[in-house]
């Protein structure tokens, strides 16, 4: 089922959920206030009760209904938002338990697509909206990638495919220096030049899970050895799909040529669920350079392609 926004606000003021786009991903959407709007999210994703949710408010402004700003948040607010980056502050006694995964924080975003952010103003609501996958699987970046996985469980609001296509980076800005919790499109390196030290790496309670996996596997090569590992894969009698390498080796279905990190952070969750359409046995993916964005894409890959 396919909804207008007025429709999409609607669903969500009665308690409801709903699907939509957002520059990273789609997410599954919910009042982040509405403890069983937020449980239902939980079940309809089949996500780990310890993983909590991002919040996405419409503006810097709205961050006060949710959570405590700190200097060093309203700064990397004022530069990236709407953008992908998510900061965690101290949450509001507002904020039920379960949208916060039991923590005393709450990660909060705001972000830059117009659907998403017209829903919000139309709404009224702070949102939480994980992607709008089932747990583990590679992240929706369409809505046809949210019905093959939610089915007609909830309405999609269909924006056309994401422009980023990774989700958020996600840092810690309580202190003076983000410590960075999950690797995004926003990169290490720029934050630390922004917030004026080096920042530090932590870990998020949702990189504990099994994540971004299609049915098939996945296979990480070396920087142009595609093609070969691939070829490899083939005389062993597998069915094999390519990505990264401008063409395939006979036997082996050619799935994408890629233009760098940014175009296969873009691409890479549609096509990992295009190889598993396909029906090959293993896809191998070229691997990038691992600076800026790259460092992001290698991390999904890398857990994509982790044995199950
Ligand atoms: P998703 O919505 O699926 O993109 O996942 C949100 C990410 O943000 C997960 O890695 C969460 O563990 C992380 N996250 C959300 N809230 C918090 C929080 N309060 N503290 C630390 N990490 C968080
Ligand atoms: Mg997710």
């Amino acid at each position: 089922m396919d909804l207008d926004v007025d429709a999409a606000a609607g669903v969500l003021r009665a308690g409801g959920l709903v699907a939509f786009p957002t520059e990273t991903v789609y997410g599954l959407g919910a009042h982040a206030l509405d403890e069983r709007a937020v449980r239902r999210v939980f079940e309809v994703k089949g996500r780990p009760a310890d993983n909590p949710l991002i919040v996405h408010v419409a503006s810097l402004d709205e961050v006060d209904r949710v959570a405590v700003p700190t200097p060093l948040a309203r700064r990397l607010g004022g530069r990236y938002w709407p953008g992908p980056l998510t900061v965690v502050l101290d949450a509001r006694v507002v904020v039920p338990a379960v949208t916060r995964g039991g923590l005393g924080t709450v990660a909060v975003r705001v972000p830059a697509h117009p659907l998403a952010l017209e829903l919000l103003r139309r709404s009224g609501l702070p949102l939480a909206a994980p992607s709008a996958n089932r747990s583990g699987r590679p992240s929706p970046t369409t809505a046809a990638h949210v019905r093959a996985d939610l089915g007609d469980t909830v309405p999609v609001l269909d924006g056309g495919p994401c422009t980023v296509g990774l989700e958020s980076t996600v840092v810690d800005a309580r202190g003076e220096v983000p410590v960075v919790l999950r690797q995004g499109s926003v990169g290490a390196e720029e934050l630390g030049a922004v917030a004026g030290a080096g920042p530090q790496l932590g870990a998020s309670p949702g990189t504990r899970h099994r994540h971004y996996a299609p049915r098939c596997e996945v296979v990480v090569a070396d920087p142009r050895e595609g093609a070969a590992t691939a070829a490899a894969l083939v005389a062993q009698g597998r069915r094999v799909a390519l990505v990264g390498p401008p063409e395939a080796p006979h036997g082996v279905e050619h799935l994408a040529s890629v233009d760098g990190a940014e175009d296969l952070g873009r691409r890479l969750y549609a096509l990992l669920r295009e190889a598993e359409d396909v029906g090959v046995d293993a896809v191998v993916v070229e691997a990038v350079p691992e600076d800026g964005v790259g460092r992001a894409v290698m991390d999904r890959l890398r857990r994509a392609a982790e044995p199950r």
